[in-house]
């Protein structure tokens, strides 16, 4: 199958490229991103509650008919071997009656992003060497893409990585995870700015001729790692499928029953696959998204409007999902919509600070989607009510119970994406479980917790606090470029 750009291109159609293209390669004309021409449709053989998740992975992936041999496709799923639960990644836990977690992080680094990233590591490193071509990776984070990116990539062939974050917008345990990574191809970048600064560079890089050009002449070429990059959506269907399947397996659905699915949103990534997962006939009743005070997604499928014009962004309890330009929502807008609405939207977006949908295309997207937002102090309470009835969960999950009270059939089962273990966001559980203010460093918060609550403190989460540091850049926004030519020149 191939895939086009969301925002057509120069000669008024779209230039169609295949899997291995949009993942080298993965930024379209004019600044748009790549989507699967059409999508394929589940078979009744999808719907069986014995397959197991690399089972499952190795049958959506073929399903898409993707340019990757075989063999690189079972070596790349066999990654989910070193997750937590050998057999089974993605563990589905009851906490409620019609109240499920889908506990999406397992993987080295403890933020689902490695659900998507393992494999995909693999594969672009893989076709990297087949192809003889040297790359650098961009890209940035939030918190969790940076380690995941750097975990998956470190020590790979012809590949180099380098990561920004926004300084002092990480946890500890956050920052440690990417300044102790050791790897001769890394290089971790904190920049004087937030989030979405860190985003728009790689962004802006990914488009640039002349940063292009100065790679070449290095031999090198650009790809990035975050969600822009259709190789990491492709991973983001199967976890939700696999959810279903688990509801069968528990009897708690039977095949053909619909469900909720709540995701806790930033990029847009996660919810896109679900929204994928969906056309492709999982059934699902709404994907309902949450946010946090940033609340420019919940709006948009509110109103209808996305509008950044008097926003700032708000530094919250759930940071990964503190962002106001969110890039997937495009490609719904484009499967939605078709290429013409999307890109004049993006250029509405990007010159006006907003666009607007008309009240039918409005009506169209939430056929699929509702949203809810959440605040600092339902978080909390949310972490500290579930915590004392023995489940313990991160701030980016606890939002997603913001959306439970929303749902217009709540007989159905409602799925929670759980996108962090806690021991990524410990001083915010403690400040919960003690219902104060406080700021308390990671390491005196982890200790607390794993103490109160007699729960362990997963051991490479430990070990971050006495391993060495390697990289201590931190610069202001201009100097991106430069200190990303001076990595590749060393
Ligand atoms: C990345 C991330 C999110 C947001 O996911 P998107 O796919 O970008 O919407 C939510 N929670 C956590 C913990 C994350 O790391």
């Amino acid at each position: 199958m191939n895939f086009i750009e969301t925002r057509g291109n120069q000669e008024g159609f779209s230039k169609e490229v295949t899997f291995s293209q949009a993942l080298l390669s993965p930024s379209a004309s004019f600044g748009g991103l790549y989507v699967p021409q059409t999508l394929p449709a589940f078979d009744a053989s999808f719907f069986d509650k014995n397959l197991s998740y690399k089972a499952l992975a190795k049958k959506v992936l073929t399903h898409f008919e993707i340019d990757i041999e075989e063999t690189v496709i079972d070596e790349a799923l066999s990654l989910y071997d070193k997750f937590d639960g050998p057999s089974n990644p993605t563990p589905l836990i009851k906490i409620k009656e019609n109240l499920f977690v889908n506990e999406l992080y397992h993987g080295p680094t403890r933020a689902f992003k490695d659900m998507a990233l393992q494999p995909f590591g693999y594969i672009l490193s893989h076709l990297a060497k087949k192809e003889g071509q040297k790359y650098l990776i961009l890209a940035a984070t939030s918190g969790d893409t940076g380690p995941a990116a750097l975990e998956s990539f470190k020590n790979k062939e012809n590949i180099q990585i380098a990561c920004l974050y926004p300084d002092g917008g990480t946890s500890d345990v956050q920052r440690l995870q990417m300044v102790t990574e050791d790897g001769k191809n890394l290089k971790v970048i904190g920049i004087k700015g937030n989030f979405d600064d860190a985003q728009h560079a790689l962004k802006t890089l990914l488009a640039s001729d002349t940063f292009k050009t100065q790679l070449e002449k290095n031999g090198i070429k650009l790809s990035a790692a975050n969600s822009v990059n259709f190789g990491r959506i492709i991973f983001q269907i199967i976890y939700h499928v696999n959810a279903y399947l688990a509801l069968m397996a528990q009897n708690e659905i039977d095949k053909g029953d619909k469900i909720y699915i709540t995701v806790p949103s930033g990029n847009f990534g996660n919810a896109l696959g679900a929204y994928y997962a969906k056309k492709m006939g999982l059934p699902i009743e709404k994907i309902l998204i949450t946010s946090n005070a940033n609340n420019v997604l919940v709006e948009l499928i509110q109103t209808g409007r996305y509008d950044i014009r008097d926003k700032k962004l708000i530094l919250t309890l759930s940071p990964a999902m503190d962002i106001l330009k969110s890039s997937n929502v495009e490609r719904i807008l484009y499967d939605m919509f078709g290429a013409q609405k999307t890109k004049a939207w993006m250029d509405d977006l990007n010159e006006k600070g907003f666009y607007q949908l008309s009240s039918q295309e409005l009506a169209r997207l939430q056929e699929d989607f509702a949203a809810t937002d959440s605040d600092d102090t339902f978080t909390k309470e949310t972490i500290a009510s579930y915590a004392s009835q023995g489940y313990v969960m991160d701030p980016h999950t606890a939002t997603c119970l913001k959306a439970v009270g929303t749902l217009e059939e709540n007989s159905l089962p409602d799925v929670l994406c759980s996108t962090a273990e806690w021991t990524k966001f410990a001083p915010t559980l403690m400040s919960a479980l003690k219902k104060d203010d406080s700021q308390y460093s990671d390491k005196e918060a982890l200790e607390y917790i794993s103490k109160t609550l007699d729960i362990p403190i997963t051991p490479s989460i430990k070990a971050l606090f006495t391993k060495d540091v390697y990289h201590d850049t931190i610069i202001d926004k201009a100097s991106i470029e430069a200190e990303i030519l001076k990595f590749i020149n060393a």
